[in-house]
């Protein structure tokens, strides 16, 4: 079978292992495993380090452990990452790399340099549920969420392909869940996934710099309050319900007023005082209009908040434009006027399909309908 990238497939779903596969689990996942074999809860750091920090997949290189112990893991556990099809660079310096999981679906992971810093985007489903009217995602449908270790695997492929483990040294400074899918519809093992990201036997990122988007699973917000204190972002698009039912159909089910209340809980739980960046796709005619940025001024009084205004990139069949140069700085103006910090998002990596909203993979099952019904609905699967 070949994927939408021309990568010839072979189905091997078929041989899955009934091993443990270590690379997802978190330190509390590591410890339960170890102290359930009757060994001890510090082999999780010492498991850690090796699989995510040396990049080691065979449990025989693990020279800190005993010859019995490695065999009984190798026995039991695997370390199994989703294989990269394909790995494709941009001309302004953006990475892509397909990967493909079990089920012979494939995933897109996209590493963005800018300046100083360098974020990885990073998918957390096969596909997404929610339908939003603008995205290529939407349009390839749902098919399942990722475990923690094909997102987790994500990270580790691309630091594998920058050959860079010393902390001092890494290019990957930030991690953004901006990638195929709604994360907060798949929490559990998002929430795992981005304890190994701040881990410090892992990968040691702060929590500042990695951000969940969401598109207002406001349930799923508050949760997330509770689990985790990370960034986040909220894909807003639009000023009013009519509008954002439109472009999120989400927002039927959680509208606006909810969602900047569930913000609001975010940003000041505990000590926490964080800004909500508030993202909003710029959209030729129908979501740019001066009118528009005031009353988006009004929506956002007394958030703490800055808003990233990210001009359309658009797919095939896709029914929108980009909005004009001119209507984006009006737009940036108004609200920049208005005492809300404003940053407009460069295009990057559109020479490989690689820019937001464009990151499709291969969804090959996209007719689970009952599952994307309960998706759509806001339940927490
Ligand atoms: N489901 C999550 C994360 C994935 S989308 C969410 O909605 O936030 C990541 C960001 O890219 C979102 O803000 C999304 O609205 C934006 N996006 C999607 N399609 C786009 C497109 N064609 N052009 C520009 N931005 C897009």
């Amino acid at each position: 079978m070949i994927c939408a990238h021309g990568v010839n497939l072979i189905e091997s779903w078929q041989l899955e292992s009934t091993k443990v596969n270590l690379l997802g689990l978190d330190r509390q996942g590591l410890e339960a495993f170890f102290t359930g074999m009757g060994e001890k809860a510090f082999r999780a750091s010492q498991v850690l380090k090796w699989i995510h920090q040396f990049g080691v997949d065979d449990f025989e290189q693990m020279s800190n452990m005993s010859k019995a112990l490695r065999t009984k893991l190798a026995d039991i556990a695997e370390i199994k990452a989703p294989e990269v099809v394909l790995d494709q660079a941009s001309a302004d310096g953006t990475h892509k790399w397909v990967l493909r999981l079990d089920s012979g679906n494939c995933i897109e992971t996209v590493f963005i340099p800018v300046e100083d810093r360098g974020t990885l985007c990073v998918s957390s489903q096969v596909g997404c549920a929610l339908e939003c009217s603008f995205c290529s995602t939407a349009q390839q449908g749902f098919n399942r969420n990722l475990t923690a270790a094909e997102i987790i695997g994500q990270l580790r492929a691309a630091y594998q392909h920058f050959g860079v483990t010393h902390r001092d040294e890494r290019k990957i400074t930030n991690v953004v869940l901006m990638g195929m899918g709604e994360p907060l519809l798949n929490f559990d093992n998002v929430i795992a996934a981005m304890n190994l990201m701040t881990d410090d036997d892992a990968y040691g990122l702060s929590k500042r710099r990695v951000t969940l988007s969401t598109s207002g699973v406001v349930p799923a917000m508050d949760r997330l309050c509770e689990a985790s204190d990370v960034s986040l972002a909220v894909s807003l698009h639009a000023p009013n319900d009519e509008l954002r039912d439109e472009l999120v159909p989400l927002n039927k089910k959680y509208p606006i007023s909810e969602l900047m209340a569930a913000c609001l809980r975010y940003a000041n739980a505990g000590n926490r005082k964080r800004k909500i960046t508030f993202e909003y796709v710029m959209l030729d005619g129908v979501n740019d209009s001066p009118a528009q940025a005031r009353q988006l001024v009004k929506l956002l009084k007394g958030v703490p908040c800055k808003v990233n205004l990210i001009p359309f990139n658009p797919f095939p069949e896709s029914k929108y434009k980009r909005s004009s140069q001119k209507a984006i700085t009006r737009f940036w103006d108004i609200l920049m006027e208005a005492g809300v910090t404003t940053v407009t998002r460069r295009p990057r990596g559109d020479d490989i399909d690689a820019a937001c909203g464009q990151l499709v993979g291969k969804v090959m099952d996209k007719t689970k309908r009952q599952e994307r019904k309960i998706m759509q609905q806001g339940g927490v699967a």
